[in-house]
């Protein structure tokens, strides 16, 4: 155990707080740095779930087939900006690229593996920081409307069973006997039952954070401008004109890890897949478990505050405001599902930060020996925050990762 390091961590998202409790665990001096509330960007507005069976990327071999349908149907879950996406073509070709089904099947197996860990980073932190209350195992559920839909999730399912992911196959009794309250009927469905859920996303890093501060951390509210090196050790230029020295530096800041000067996060292909919710107060009982419509890109969720229905995936940059027309498709397909009041009590668009080949950079900068990368993980961050705390504290303390990090090594998009 090394105690004489100090580690800053940038970002108190679900990543970097979950890198942060890691680091502490292991003796650590930490720092945690942010300018936002902890936990209020990306990390507050998920659906909630811990996707241990989520192995299967967003890039699929049939996009091809798909594409025009997905981008020109008004019932679609994917959004494209044409001219964002065509000033920033070099991701969308990359990302096409990782497409391919040997492409594809190579992701799977890479997630499959690391997924298989998720208990092995989360439990140690709830167990720190006393988050059990955050935390429940309902299992997921998955569900077709019908036999077209099912069948075009056949070879997704496939890459489940091939990594050993465990489900049942449901008929419409069997949805029904498990969820009553789903109106339209669906005619096929899966079950993972052993996969849990967050009451509350929010409330666990801030949960976190708590447990932080109670040890000794310190949080510093500021925004991150650069990182200097100097002497074995970097120091964190803040908004403030402030410089933090540490002696290394996790860049935890979700899709913004970019921006971050001196650091190299900078060259890595990183992009946002914008992701909406809308919530309901108080219909939480309305379903006893995470519930995803798969081909329509979401999931309706019962968490603490409400019904949740979180998902789709729009490309259009960080500017651009919330789009009407993707909230408007949640809501139709809400109503879809369920007896719903005329408005959501919320609506809300996160930045899921996406590299084009579905896996996150863990690991250190290829650019500086005091720098390490925590980001990139898209559509599993609260699913894999706490296996990737715990590969990062590993690393700096030097000791061999408990996991084959090389498909995560930053320096692959040299
Ligand atoms: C609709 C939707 C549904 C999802 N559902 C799930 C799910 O069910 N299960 C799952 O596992 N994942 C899910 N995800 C993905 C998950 O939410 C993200 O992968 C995760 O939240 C990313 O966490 P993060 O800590 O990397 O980023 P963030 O939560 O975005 O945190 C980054 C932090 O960095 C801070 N920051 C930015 N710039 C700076 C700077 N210069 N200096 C200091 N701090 C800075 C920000 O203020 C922010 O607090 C979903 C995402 C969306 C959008």
């Amino acid at each position: 155990m090394n105690n004489n390091l100090t580690v800053a961590v940038v970002g108190a998202g679900i990543v970097g707080t979950s890198c942060a409790l890691w680091l502490q665990k292991k003796g650590f001096s930490v720092i945690l740095i942010d300018p936002e509330k902890p936990g209020s960007g990306t990390s507050y507005g998920n659906a909630c779930t811990i996707a241990d069976y989520g192995c299967v990327p967003i890039n699929s071999p049939t996009i091809f087939r798909r594409l025009p349908g997905l981008l020109f149907s008004k019932e679609s879950p994917l959004s494209v900006d044409p001219g964002y996406a065509l000033r920033h073509l070099s991701w969308q070709i990359r990302f096409l690229r990782n497409c391919r089904k040997t492409k594809v099947e190579r992701i799977s197996r890479i997630l499959g593996k690391l997924l298989k860990k998720t208990y092995q980073g989360l439990d140690p932190l709830i167990e720190f920081s006393g988050s059990q209350h955050l935390l429940s195992q309902p299992g997921c559920m998955y569900v077709y409307k019908n036999s077209g839909e099912f069948k075009n999730a056949r070879a997704a399912n496939q890459l489940r069973r091939d990594q050993g992911v465990e489900f049942t196959e449901l008929d419409a009794g069997d949805i029904h006997d498990l969820e009553p309250n789903i109106k339209l009927p669906f005619e096929k469905g899966l079950l993972f039952d052993k996969a849990s859920q967050v009451l509350n996303p929010q409330s666990l890093t801030t949960s976190y954070l708590d447990c932080l501060l109670s040890n000794q951390g310190r949080y510093v509210q500021q925004r991150a401008l650069s990182i200097d090196h100097a002497n074995a050790a970097v120091s964190v230029n803040l908004d403030n004109g402030e410089k933090l020295h540490a002696d290394r530096v996790v860049i935890a800041a979700g899709a913004f890890s970019g921006r971050i000067m001196g650091t190299g996060a900078h060259r890595l292909p990183l992009d946002t897949e914008r992701g909406y919710h809308i919530q309901y107060t108080g219909l939480q009982s309305l379903l006893n478990r995470p519930v995803c419509w798969n081909a329509a890109g979401f999931y309706a969720t019962p968490m603490d505050e409400g019904l949740r229905l979180a998902g789709t995936v729009e490309i259009a940059g960080f500017s651009e405001a919330k789009n009407p027309r993707i909230l408007n498709y949640l809501k139709r397909k809400g109503d879809e599902m369920f007896d719903l009041p005329e408005q959501p009590d919320q609506e809300w668009l996160g930045f899921r930060p996406t590299l084009p080949d579905a896996l996150p950079a863990i690991g250190y900068s290829p650019y500086s020996e005091y720098v390490l990368f925590a980001f990139g993980h898209h559509h599993l961050g609260l699913t894999l925050a706490g296996i990737t705390g715990k590969l990062i504290a590993e690393l700096i303390n030097k000791e061999e990762p408990s996991h084959n990090i090389k498909p995560f090594n930053p320096a692959r998009f040299r």
